[in-house]
């Protein structure tokens, strides 16, 4: 096999061994439900998915060239999504790789046509982000018509799905039409509605090896010097992985990296200025200050890994401290510019 297909297709994993025995044996499970990292299920599902509707696939590899593999890119017709209706800014409320984001540009994939997506029925403002009983049935009218070729149905959130919604599906999972195929993802089994999960086959998601992601992100057009880094970073989950070579992640971790160097130093004026003049800090939004604490506590887990030094790791541990009491204090409601000024303090006592 060609190593750029490899390449292309590296978000299934090696050890996956199984599944790929039983694609190739023409036996791969019509209901699977991957247990996997949240952000890790979607590029996982498009890539199994686009291996099941080429007709070139090897070892669940799809070819990247055929018309399947190119239609697949921008929306392909025997691919359907169940996704939940919500806006995009209550989407981010609950889950930074909501519905309206799964698709945009961090997996540099189409958003789906209209015509691919199950309607869902209306707005729907419960937090609880449920799926909508209405869209399965959609769903139930869209598979009756019959087709000899493989059709798949992505469901990048099954732990979202309510009861009825659950209902609804477990009557097309009973009797799945011939060559469909259901993809889930969920974070945990427990998540998802103990009648689907009974009806699925269950597969945990191993790690990738660290030179996969790598690969995975230069196949998405990342440069091979930032790839390697956010590899490293990674903890081998390709979705986090990718992420963290966006635009902002990288403006977030030279923010962060600032304001370490600010709590080492001895420099409260300077520190105190930072602070005011950080817009992320004065913004009602708090989660731009949580997530520059968060990048900064990854930053100091990756400096504590790589040090022996007992000073040093006496000086990054005193600062982790400060820097998780301003997370939390933030997530209590402290104003993000108090709680930094406190965390610099508690950083010098
Ligand atoms: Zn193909």
């Amino acid at each position: 096999m060609a190593d750029k297909m490899t390449e292309r297709a590296c978000t299934v994993p090696e050890t996956l061994s199984g599944l790929r025995a039983a694609a190739s044996q023409g036996r791969f499970p019509s209901v699977l439900l991957l247990v996997v990292a949240r952000g890790e299920g979607t590029p996982l599902l498009l890539d199994l998915a686009q291996a099941l509707l080429c007709p070139n696939a090897e070892d669940l590899v799809a070819c990247g060239s055929c018309p399947d593999c190119r239609q697949f890119s921008s929306g392909h017709s025997r691919a359907l999504w169940l996704l939940p209706n919500v806006s995009e800014e209550m989407a981010q409320k609950i889950e930074p790789y909501g519905p309206e984001a799964i698709l945009k540009d961090v997996w540099k994939v189409a958003t789906p046509p209209p015509s691919a997506q199950i309607p869902i029925g209306g707005e729907n403002t419960d937090p609880t982000y449920p799926m909508m009983v209405a869209g399965v049935r959609g769903l139930a009218g869209r598979l009756a018509m019959s087709e000899k070729l493989n059709r798949v149905v992505l469901v990048p959130f099954a732990e979202q799905l309510n009861q009825a919604s659950s209902n609804a599906l477990l009557k097309i999972l009973e009797e799945p039409p011939d060559r469909v195929y259901f993809l889930m993802a969920a974070p945990a089994a427990e998540r998802v509605l103990p009648t689907i999960r009974s009806r699925s086959f269950l597969q945990a998601v191993p790690p990738l090896s660290s030179q996969r992601v790598e690969s995975f992100l230069v196949s998405r057009g990342v440069d091979a010097q930032a790839a390697r880094e956010a590899a490293a970073r990674s903890l081998g989950r390709p979705g986090a992985a990718l992420a963290l070579c966006s635009p902002e992640a990288r403006e977030a971790r030279k923010r962060a990296i600032q304001w370490i160097e600010l709590c080492r130093g001895r420099d409260a004026e300077a520190a105190f200025s930072w602070i005011q003049e950080s817009e992320e800090l004065s913004a009602k939004d708090r989660r731009p200050s949580q997530t520059l604490l968060e990048t900064a506590l990854g930053e100091l887990e990756e400096r504590l890994r790589s040090t022996t030094d007992r000073p040093e790791i006496e000086a990054l541990d005193a600062l982790r401290q400060s820097m998780e009491k301003a997370l939390k204090d933030i997530s209590n409601h402290a104003k993000p510019q108090m709680a930094f000024v406190a965390s610099w303090l508690g950083a010098h006592a």
